[in-house]
């Protein structure tokens, strides 16, 4: 007799200020390599970490979240934290997806590099790795750190962490709102939908 398997759903949660070509591309290495059943793209209402920037409205973020996933039915938007009040902890979503999806789920936390070097500085670091499997990818100019590493800060982390070098591509958000304000282009490193939203909404443009 056959058993079922749980499915097996992917995270990816950003500031996606804007979201480039490096966030569908670690969410669909990540869907390949684990052999994920979704994978859900989840923009941050009040990224906490980020308090001391400016943050673009969510609704522009989510937005440009929208657009670009449209052409890639296997990824999914969620703005279950810009509808949650309050600041953003990944460890409240966890809980709120693992209410709305049930029990019989396995749920992959996907992280880029410089991010899993954050994870000391989050909520309840020791509780997430009880909530779900975190997935790290390697990323350009950051440190690879292993999961041995993460073990050792982490007790609940054991057997809760994957490692996949990704697909290394050289960018990142802070370089996108940097080349807008200088009126360069972005084409390479976001959707033409995204590139097009904020040229129209005049974002990133400085003061
Ligand atoms: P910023 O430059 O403003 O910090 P960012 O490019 O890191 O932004 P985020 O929205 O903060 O974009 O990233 C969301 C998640 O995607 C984070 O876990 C981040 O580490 C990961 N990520 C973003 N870009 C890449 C990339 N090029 N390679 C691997 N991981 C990435």
């Amino acid at each position: 007799m056959r058993t079922e398997r749980p499915s097996r759903i992917g995270i990816l949660g950003g500031t996606f200020d804007p979201i480039h070509l490096g966030h569908p591309a670690i969410a669909e290495e990540s869907r390949d390599r684990l052999a994920l059943d979704r994978v859900i793209l989840i923009p941050a209402g009040r990224p906490w970490l980020k308090s001391g920037q400016q943050v673009s409205a969510p609704g522009h973020r989510l937005a440009m979240t929208r657009l670009a996933v449209q052409d890639r039915p296997d990824l999914e938007v969620s703005a279950i934290e810009i509808d949650r009040p309050g600041s953003t902890y990944t460890i409240d979503t966890l809980a709120d997806l693992r209410e709305e999806l049930g029990g019989g789920v396995e749920l992959y936390l996907i992280l880029g590099m410089d991010s899993v070097g954050e994870l000391r500085r989050w909520r309840h670091p020791e509780r997430l790795f009880e909530r779900c499997t975190v997935v790290a990818v390697s990323r350009p100019d950051s440190r690879d750190v292993s999961p041995a590493e993460i073990e050792r800060s982490f007790t609940t982390a054991h057997g809760r962490i994957r490692t996949i070098r990704g697909p290394m591509l050289q960018i990142s958000a802070t370089d996108i709102r940097l080349r807008v304000a200088e009126g360069r282009s972005i084409s390479d490193s976001v959707p033409s939908s995204v590139e097009r939203y904020i040229r129209e909404h005049k974002l990133y443009l400085g003061d």
